[in-house]
């Protein structure tokens, strides 16, 4: 049931249908994106990105930490929309009442333009998207150790003496790695370009022809494949993953749409 691909160093598995459900996962850097579907194998990540408060994005985060609960696992660390937070809150709140089973969410509530360290090396960046309601968009980077560029042509042997003096010859610089940006305007990207360097960048694409034209997409705040191939040059990213399809297309008239209009 779930679709799995490659992207560089990345597995990207999960399901996603536009206004049905949308949940992914990253079991390299322990994240699941969004939780609009429950998958079993999702249970023992520890970080949960949500985009959103709408049913296909949200919907199953009762469902997970339920499965958890029965796993005697706690919540997920969950990072949402500063917004949403308190009715969230609540309707876990109700739902610990109907079910007799108390559901303690851990819940940080994110603001564009926050980074919160999940990990290691490992940060989450919060950026803003452009939908009908709250919601955000996150870029996962590293943190790692560069050579300065005015000591990059010296040689190991003299570096490697420089550094023993004691010498400071590294900078600590960000390496953009995934980034998830769901159910918005493309303005998203052209606002946060750095988007554009993702190693991978995990992209809606809710609409993909003129059966269902760009005005029509922009109008329910979606990103349409015209807009991206209006981009193309920009996307300097080593994988670019689209999801979020309509339902209004097969999964096989996906793949030939994009073949057929993106060779
Ligand atoms: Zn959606
Ligand atoms: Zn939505």
């Amino acid at each position: 049931m779930l679709t799995e691909v490659s992207a560089g160093p990345y597995t990207i598995r999960g399901v996603s249908v536009g206004g049905i459900y949308t949940s992914l996962s990253v079991p390299e850097l322990d994240v699941i994106f969004d939780i609009g579907i429950a998958p079993r194998s999702f249970v023992g990540c520890e970080n949960l990105l949500l985009s959103h408060g709408h049913a296909d994005h949200i919907g199953a985060l009762t469902a997970l930490m339920g499965v958890r609960g029965l796993n005697k696992k706690g919540s997920p660390r969950v990072l949402l929309p500063a917004e949403i937070e308190a009715d969230v809150r609540t309707a876990l709140e109700a739902l610990s009442r109907i079910q007799r089973f108390e559901l303690v969410p851990n819940l940080v509530p994110v603001r564009p333009g926050d980074v919160h360290e999940l990990y290691g090396d490992l940060c989450v960046r919060v950026f803003k998207t452009y939908h009908s309601v709250p919601s955000v968009g996150y870029q996962l980077f590293r943190r790692v150790k560069k050579l300065r560029a005015e000591f990059a042509t010296l040689p190991g042997q003299e570096i490697a003496r420089r550094r023993e003096a004691g010498e400071d010859l590294f900078q600590v610089v960000e390496r953009p790695e995934v980034a998830y940006a769901t159910d918005t305007l493309i303005e998203a990207l052209d606002r946060e370009p750095s988007l554009y360097d993702s190693k991978v960048l995990v992209l809606e694409c809710t609409f993909l022809d003129e059966r269902k034209e760009k005005a029509h997409s922009r109008s329910r705040c979606h990103v349409h494949f015209d807009e991206i191939l209006e981009r193309a040059e920009l996307f300097q990213n080593e994988h670019l993953v689209l999801m979020h399809f309509s339902q209004f297309y097969s999964p096989d008239e996906v793949r030939a749409i994009l073949r057929q209009r993106a060779p």
